[in-house]
């Protein structure tokens, strides 16, 4: 594991590097090390060094990692898989956060099934910045309305918004999407007179386009762990 921790210090220095490069205060931004498809043991690595925001994908793959790793109380585990409804009962009970909220269901499901004794759930709105027809998120329009009504549930915290753009090549171009979701994040945040602190934006290969936009928490899976391998997985 001794790449993974090599890997780990290289992208917290760059994230210091970028936040002070976009004059972002040191701090600012939460790096979420994601690691679907790596075992427990990696996670265990990056741990001991620090790095307790962990990214799942998969309900019951990250179930298993946590149950491998309940000795480490430490951690804070976030959701940022697709998630389906007959799976937000092992989330509203395992998970500190849910970064893809997407619909009103999903939201409902979760704060009837957060238990009592837990801290609300820390939930961001997943948003379909590109207005892609495949591409799981609400559409930009249609945010606001679903703010509103999550706002209202008791069990759970509206932090901000979260989204996954289309790749692209320049620097530009991955900046767009960043500063159209940083924009409907304050006209939320005044149409709902409440603060939303977080943004979460970018991954390996975005990461200093999300930090010049204002990421709160980057999400970054390969350049800590290296490349997923291919077969085994799922949910
Ligand atoms: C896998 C994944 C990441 C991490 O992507 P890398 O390119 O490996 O850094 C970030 N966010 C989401 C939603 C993901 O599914």
């Amino acid at each position: 594991m001794i790449g993974v921790t090599e890997n780990l210090a290289k992208t917290n220095a760059l994230v210091t590097k970028l936040c002070h490069d976009y004059e972002r205060d040191a701090g600012a931004v939460r790096l979420i090390a994601v690691s679907k498809k790596h075992s427990a043991e990696a996670i265990a690595a990056v741990a001991a060094c620090g790095q307790h925001d962990i990214g799942e994908n998969f309900v019951t793959e990250a179930l298993d990692k946590r149950a491998a790793l309940a000795d480490i109380a430490s951690l804070n585990w976030h959701f940022i898989g697709a998630l389906q409804s007959n799976k937000t009962r092992s989330v509203a009970e395992n998970f500190d956060w849910v970064h893809t909220i997407d619909r009103l269901k999903i939201a409902e499901r979760l704060n009837a099934q957060r238990p009592h004794h837990a801290a609300p759930l820390k939930v961001l709105i997943q948003i379909n910045i590109d207005g892609e027809t495949s591409k799981s998120g609400i559409a930009q329009d249609a945010a606001i309305d679903l703010a509103r009504e999550i706002v209202q549930l008791p069990s759970l915290e509206l932090r901000g918004l979260m989204c996954l753009p289309r790749p692209t090549a320049t620097l530009t171009e991955q900046r767009q999407p960043f500063a159209r979701l940083a924009a409907l994040r304050t006209q939320m945040s005044d149409a709902l007179g409440c603060a939303l602190p977080d943004l979460s934006m970018g991954m390996s290969g975005d990461l200093e386009a999300a930090i010049a936009e204002g990421a709160t928490q980057v999400r970054v899976g390969t350049a800590i762990f290296g490349p997923r391998p291919t077969t085994a997985g799922g949910n």
